[in-house]
């Protein structure tokens, strides 16, 4: 099989060629949750905002960091989907799975125009809030300087040092935003419903989160996949840098957490995002096999009935249905 990096982009290089079914796969569970979020009632929504009645003022100030957040959070994603990771992927039928997650978050940054339309927010505004808010701020910048290391004109794939800067930047995007922050506002939107509020978010939310647990599949996939084929980049030094960037992760979430709860609101406090943040961590680290020692110790999931909604359990055990893809993926070539 080809290797993940060493081909050539400007080349014929489609789904139909791609030698490893899993991105295939991947690609069409993606599709079998086609959505549409201008679809989404969000008649309840707009009415609880408008109502002085139902929302706090420590529950608007959530919706509007969620917002905050995500706005700016969705769109970095897809940025450097757009313009750094396929310049070095060359693997066929990755870059067509790039190319349909590409298209889900702009679902996703479609949702941020829909909330702000319902509750009559400015989106100017609201995706503003990564100047203005510096817990976002702190997130954002952090992830822009990762795409921006890419676009160096002295960046060189071909070496280790190229190739670990090209993790870091896969490892800050999927992991860490997409597998860490965005998990942590979808508990926080969760917690609105389940108490019968903002429902539309919720939905929205919803449809999101099981976009983004593919997303995160793939950036699993495809960062086990260059520990296989590209052995001599990960040495115990990168790995323990690896797993200190997720803890300073940690630490930014944290404190985002407490900016977007500053009262303890909905069954929530900030403090649970510490726990929270390290089970999700761990479970993450896991998956790509981290060395056993890289944890955080005493962890447990502060949320347990997140579990239901988020399907936490599909996310564990990436080998195991590693393989069963394989075989669902072998049995699909009839189709064909
Ligand atoms: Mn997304
Ligand atoms: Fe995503």
């Amino acid at each position: 099989m080809n290797k993940l990096l060493d081909g050539d982009i400007a080349t014929v290089n489609q789904l139909i060629d791609a030698e490893d079914p899993f991105p295939y796969l991947l690609w069409k569970k993606g599709k079998n949750n086609n959505w549409d979020p201008t679809n989404i009632n969000m008649e309840q929504d707009i009415k609880q905002w408008k109502s002085d009645q139902i929302l706090s003022d420590d529950e608007r100030l959530l919706i509007q960091r969620l917002l905050g957040f995500f706005s700016a959070g969705e769109s970095l994603v897809n940025n450097n989907l757009m313009i750094a990771i396929p310049l070095y992927i060359t693997d066929g039928g990755c870059r067509q799975y790039i190319a349909r997650q590409i298209f889900e978050e702009s679902l996703h940054n479609g949702t941020m125009a829909v909330c702000c339309a319902a509750y009559g927010l400015k989106v100017k505004e609201v995706s503003n809030a990564y100047k203005n808010i510096p817990t976002i701020k702190a997130k954002v910048e952090y992830m822009t300087s990762v795409t921006s290391n890419l676009m160096r004109k002295d960046f060189d794939i071909t070496t280790i040092e190229g190739k670990q800067e090209f993790i870091r930047n896969l490892f800050t995007f999927y992991i860490i935003c997409e597998g860490m922050y965005f998990y942590s506002g979808f508990a926080m939107a969760m917690a609105l419903g389940r108490q019968n509020k903002m429902t539309g978010l919720c939905d929205q939310v919803r449809y999101t989160l099981r976009d983004e647990s593919i997303h995160i599949e793939f950036g699993t996939y495809v960062l086990n996949r260059l520990q296989r084929e590209y052995p001599e980049v990960w040495t115990p030094d990168f790995y323990r840098e690896l797993f200190g960037i997720l803890s300073q992760a940690k630490d930014l979430e944290i404190a985002y957490a407490k900016d977007a709860l500053p009262n303890g609101i909905l069954g929530l406090n900030a403090g649970m995002f510490i726990d929270y943040m390290g089970f999700i961590g761990n479970r993450r680290v896991s998956d790509l096999q981290f060395p056993s020692e890289l944890r955080f110790p005493n962890v447990k999931n502060p949320f347990p009935w997140l579990s239901e909604t988020m399907d936490m359990q599909a996310m564990g055990a990436f080998f195991e249905r590693h393989e069963r893809s394989y075989q669902q993926a072998g049995a699909l070539e009839d189709d064909l």
